[in-house]
This record gives C-alpha cells, structure tokens and sequence, in this order.
C-alpha cells in the first residue's frame, strides 16, 4: 500500500506530553475537515497544495525514519485517519520504533499506536471510537467560549486524560483567550493543562530542508476557506 505523503521530517514534538522530545513527522496528504485556521493547509486547501503528491510504501518511510534516530514516529496530516494505517504502524512498529498520531479524531483509527493526540475540530466532530483510543487531547481555544463549549460537547467522555488548552496560533497573544486559558486551569486543575505549539516559536521544523514551510489560514475568509 502506498500513501500519498505531503511531507517527512526530522523535528522535535511541540505540543503535549510529549514535548520537546526528539521526533520523526510524516505528514501525509489530504484533510475533508478544512479548519479556518488550518496550519498545514498544504495538504487540502486549493491556493496550498502542491502540484505534486508523492505516493511512498511504508517500508521506505520506516527506512527514513530509522534513519533519524528519533525517539518516535509521529503520523500526521492532514487528517491522517483518512487512510488505512495499518501497514504503516505495523512497519513502523516491527522495526521496533514507537508509533505516535495526531488526528482531530474524525474518522476511525486504523492501525496500532503507542500514543494518540486527539485535537476535536468543530467542522467533524469526534467518532466514539477514536475518543476511546485517545492519551490526550488538545483543544484550540478560539476565544473566551472555547473551552467551555468543549467541554460540553466531549467532557464526560475524557475521563483523567490530559487536555492540553492552546491558543489558536493566530490568537497566540490576545490576552483574552490567554485569560481564559489560565482562568481555566487555575479553577479546575487536572486533566485541563495550558498548553502551547512551542516548535512553532523556534520555527523547529523549517531545521530540517525537508520541511515545508507551514501555511497557516489565520482563520482569515479572505484566504479562500
Ligand atoms: S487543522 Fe488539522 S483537521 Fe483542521 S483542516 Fe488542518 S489538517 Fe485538517
């Protein structure tokens, strides 16, 4: 099976548990969700998409990232769980590698992972299952609502997993969304952590020539969405 792949590189993980450690992305291609903030529009928006996708089998993307030495593998999108990933995690895993996924939960997890980030995106909420499968969860905070309309909508299906809050990267320094995020975690405490894209600070990825710059909507109309 071959998968359409968007980008692969070499980083460290900038979000949620996970933070900070050694990393290797695939990103691969292709996301019906279409956030108006997308920051990996590349892989679905019409003005970003590349005019070429290559199609890669799991045994040379696995090559690659045994190359790199990371302490993970982290399969990205996009919306990631659009394809079969079956036979990438079993050959990321059978080369003994740890498997990671960043999915917003959408669709049905297929494949076996050793961690789960679940960011719930509005545009096509979560399925049960994918909640069930979840270590984390990370929820954009658009504005002074966002978390609590959140909650609402998945709150009792979290349980004590963390739930990482983020500024959404355009609003990474409106004081009120930064309020609310703190307000929040000072009156409830666990899961709810604040949280922050910290590779986006150092600009981690674009280290790597590989990487594509990111494309970020900036929840702007005005760009197409
Ligand atoms: S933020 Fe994620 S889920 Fe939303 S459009 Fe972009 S790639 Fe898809």
């Amino acid at each position: 099976m071959e998968y359409p792949v968007y980008e692969t590189f070499h980083s460290w993980q900038g979000e949620g548990a996970h933070l900070g450690k050694s990393a290797f992305f695939i990103r691969l291609f292709g996301c019906p969700v279409h956030c108006p903030w997308c920051d990996s529009a590349g892989t679905w928006h019409p003005d970003y998409v590349p005019s070429e996708i290559s199609k890669r089998d799991a045994d040379s993307l696995v090559e690659e990232a045994k190359k790199s030495n990371s302490e993970f593998v982290v399969v990205t999108g996009g919306e990631p769980c659009i394809h079969d990933l079956g036979p990438l995690t079993e050959a990321i895993r059978n080369a003994g590698l740890k498997c990671h996924l960043e999915t917003s939960g959408a669709f049905e997890i297929k494949g076996v992972f050793d961690w789960v980030t679940l960011s719930p995106k509005w545009q096509a909420l979560p399925v049960q299952s994918a909640l069930d499968e979840a270590d984390e969860f990370k929820v954009i905070v658009e504005d002074e609502g966002s978390i609590e309309r959140w909650v609402e909508e998945i709150g009792a299906r979290i349980g004590s997993r963390p739930v990482w809050l983020h500024p959404e990267w355009s609003r990474r320094e409106d004081r009120s969304v930064l309020k609310a995020i703190t307000e929040y975690v000072k009156a409830h405490g666990a899961p709810f952590r604040a949280g922050v894209q910290a590779h986006k600070y150092y600009k981690a990825d674009l280290f790597d020539k590989n990487s594509v710059s990111a494309t970020p909507l900036g929840g702007d109309p005005s760009l197409g969405y």
